[in-house]
């Protein structure tokens, strides 16, 4: 088995969309970024691609490259998956918080864990969404900006649990 963990943060911007686990969520603020500004799905791919031992989403999708700008991240993803698939590593499950003061996650939560399990060809069961303020504290709490943090495990059957 193999962990892996992604933090990602966006600043958060009036006349930009709120793009969350790939779902838009209205609100009169959004992330400022390259792509999309999906900070979930961002912290997501630096989990998947940490545990596969892979480097990080800026070292193959480089925020640079114009073919990734405004990129829908879920792509970013499925590209992601992509990767896994070819050393043969299954996703086990994700662990996903959100950290935001507002707007409320809770009405988007079934919609984000229907998206990502589809687009990680996984059952929605080994995928957890949870979402939470930062108590008005630093610049989340101020309403500038989003946090996400993400782990996972990897099955790698080609490798035994413990080496001689
Ligand atoms: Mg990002």
């Amino acid at each position: 088995m193999r962990v892996g963990f992604g933090y990602d943060s966006h600043r958060l911007a009036e006349g930009r969309r709120l793009v969350l686990g790939g779902v838009e969520i209205p609100f009169e603020k959004g992330c400022v970024a390259h792509s999309d500004g999906d900070a979930l799905i961002h912290a997501l791919c630096d989990a998947l691609l940490g545990a596969a031992g892979l480097s990080d989403i800026g070292s193959h999708f480089p925020d640079t490259d114009n073919q990734y700008k405004n990129i829908d991240s879920k792509i970013l993803l499925a590209k992601v998956v992509e990767l896994l698939d070819r050393k043969g590593l299954k996703i086990n499950n994700v662990d996903v918080t959100i950290v935001i003061e507002r707007p409320k996650m809770a009405p988007y939560h079934d919609m984000m864990i229907q998206t990502l399990a589809s687009v990680m060809r996984i059952a929605p069961e080994r995928l957890a969404i949870k979402a939470k303020t930062n108590e008005k504290l630093g610049f989340v709490g101020s309403g500038d900006g989003v946090v996400c943090f993400a782990t996972c495990t990897l099955a790698d059957p080609d490798e035994p649990m413990s080496r001689p």
